[in-house]
């Protein structure tokens, strides 16, 4: 029986990042899981004991046959990768061949393990040089159980380094679920003195597991969309938090993977925040977990140990394509109008009050040839537009539907535009003129307290209360927050009464706007009742003689 692990050869070494990669109780669980994965496993399971300085991981993968034995714990073996250019075709989790190794450098290592169709396994324990000291046949199932003990015994160092076992319990637990995000397949059983901690369940994509990991959000508050690339082996896997469901108070959970991995990527990151910008509350942050898939030489993984940063090529291209997925979920279209509403959310609408006044309904349309998924129905007390479609009844805010559609055309096309007679303002202070000038409007005193502005913005031009709105503008804020204001203070207001062209328009345009679930401030626009929800509240399914007790 032959190995398929070897030793590295030295200028392979070299080129790889190299560092101490066990540092924590997180650090050899996610190092023995990778390896699990790596191994095929579809069921792993975790035992901690922190009080011992214990873990076990037990895995159903491909398991190792007698000489992988005595291959795998030496420095520098790895059955994943042979020669240098491997590197650029790395297509698992572990090709360091360095965690076997530095564990048996660091604590007592155990492996027993069974190789997929032998009869019998081998329970094998390691010394500090990864030598085997004692070997025995052992009966179990196929598979392989790692056992850590006495970690860092020989470091006390480092265990005084190291959080409290609760703190390093609960990194334990988010690796385990960063790793069940990135592989959602996967059944991870978790154990703490030996007693069952929790369980992740395998789901069919990660969209379904989320809602394990967030317990308080429901599947409905998500959309998953997975992009293929053409003519390549790339994908994005994309779940977004929809912005009118669900959103965190700290930006904790944009997460981003590669190929199998949690990484951090700043720029992707980024992109993130500011596609879902102005799309929720203020101080609200998404919920968002993006995984792409790309092929191997586009990904160097020797950036740091961890292997938590990476070098990604073409990282533009990428964020291109992110901002065009989660577009691309949050709009309205046919495949997401079906969505079903939570009753709490119904309360939450009804709390929005909008004070009254009385403005002209004006459509610009641009879009018409755009196609709409919504009928207009009727008005219901001047400030909710009915529109039904095939599958069940929407009530559209008008106020903050018109928001929306106003800010983004703000947004696409800021023009000032220069006015005959000037507008007059009183008493600003110095901020606020400078405000003023910082979007761009030509602005001079014309006497004392006064103030000539001289170009607008376009959307002010036919308004009687221009002044107010210049007023509004100056009190701060950068360019967007000004285009927010504007954009609210020129919505049709609540109270306004409109004809059914009027409300069809505002539907199209609302519908063709990238973001129409919320409005700048992150209000939600529309409450849907779909019909599978109201045949269940109207008991449509009840047998008529039944239900009339005969
Ligand atoms: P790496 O994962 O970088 O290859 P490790 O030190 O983690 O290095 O593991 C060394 C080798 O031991 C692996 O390449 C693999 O062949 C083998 N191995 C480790 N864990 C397992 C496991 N759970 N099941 C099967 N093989 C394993
Ligand atoms: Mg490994």
């Amino acid at each position: 029986m032959t190995s398929t692990i070897q030793t590295l050869p030295t200028e392979v070494v070299y080129l790889i990042t190299a560092g101490e990669v066990i540092d924590s109780f997180a650090a050899v669980v996610r190092e023995l899981v990778e390896n699990s994965l790596d191994a095929g496993a579809t069921r792993i399971v975790i035992s901690l004991w922190p009080q011992h300085w214990k873990v076990r991981v037990a895995d159903n993968g491909c398991g190792m046959n007698w000489d992988d034995l005595q291959q795998a714990v030496i420095a520098h073996s790895t059955s994943k990768i042979y020669v240098s250019e491997d590197l650029w075709k790395i297509t698992s989790l572990g090709f360091r061949g360095e965690a076997l190794h530095s564990l048996a450098t660091l604590a007592d290592l155990e492996i027993l393990s069974r190789p997929m169709g032998e009869y019998e396994g081998w329970q094998v324990f390691y010394n500090d040089a990864g030598e085997i000291i004692e070997q025995k046949v052992a009966a179990i199932a196929p598979g392989t159980v790692v056992t850590v003990n006495n970690l860092f015994a020989n470091c006390p160092a480092r265990r005084q380094g190291l959080p409290n076992s609760n703190q390093q319990m609960k990194a334990v637990q988010l690796i385990i679920q960063q790793i069940a995000l990135c592989h959602p397949q996967i059944t991870f059983q978790v154990w703490q003195n030996d007693k069952q901690w929790f369980t992740i369940c395998p789901a069919a994509s990660v969209g379904k597991l989320i809602p394990q990991i967030l317990t308080q959000i429901k599947p409905g508050d998500l959309k998953e969309e997975v992009l293929e690339i053409p003519d390549s082996e790339s994908k994005i896997t994309l779940v977004i938090g929809l912005p009118d469901r669900c959103h965190r108070h700290r930006p904790d959970w944009v997460k981003i993977a590669i190929n199998g991995r949690m990484i951090k990527c700043p720029e992707l990151e980024q992109t993130i925040f500011s596609v879902f910008h102005k799309t929720l509350p203020r101080d609200r942050y998404p919920v968002c977990f993006l995984h792409l898939t790309v092929s191997p030489d586009q990904i160097n993984w020797n950036r740091n140990p961890s292997k938590t940063e990476i070098y990604l090529h073409e990282v533009e291209y990428w964020q291109e394509k992110v901002t065009e997925a989660i577009n691309q979920s949050i709009r309205i279209s046919e495949a997401n109008i079906k969505e079903s509403i939570h009753t709490s959310r119904v309360s939450d609408l009804l709390k929005v009050a909008e004070s009254k006044g009385s403005y002209n309904f004006k459509s610009t349309t641009e879009n018409n040839q755009n196609q709409s998924y919504l009928t207009a129905v009727a008005q219901v007390n001047k400030m909710y537009i009915v529109a039904e479609h095939p599958g069940g009844i929407w009530l559209i805010e008008q106020h903050i539907a018109h928001e929306r559609v106003l800010y983004e055309r703000l947004c696409d096309n800021w023009k000032i535009l220069p006015v005959e007679t000037p507008i007059i303002l009183y008493q600003l202070s110095p901020n606020q003129v400078e405000q003023l000038q910082r979007i761009n409007l030509d602005i001079e005193p014309f006497g004392e307290q006064l103030w000539a502005v001289r170009n607008i913005p376009e959307m002010l031009k036919n308004r009687e209360d221009i002044a107010e709105a210049l007023l509004e503008l100056s009190w701060g804020g950068d360019l967007q927050t000004a285009q927010v204001a504007l954009a609210c203070r020129s919505a049709i207001r609540n109270g306004t009464p409109m004809t059914l062209p009027e409300m069809q328009q505002l539907l199209n345009d609302w519908q063709n706007t990238r973001n129409p679930r919320t409005c700048p401030h992150g209000r939600p626009i529309y409450l849907s009742l779909e019909e599978s929800s109201l045949s269940r509240f109207f008991r449509r399914h009840w047998v008529i003689g039944k239900s009339h007790g005969i």
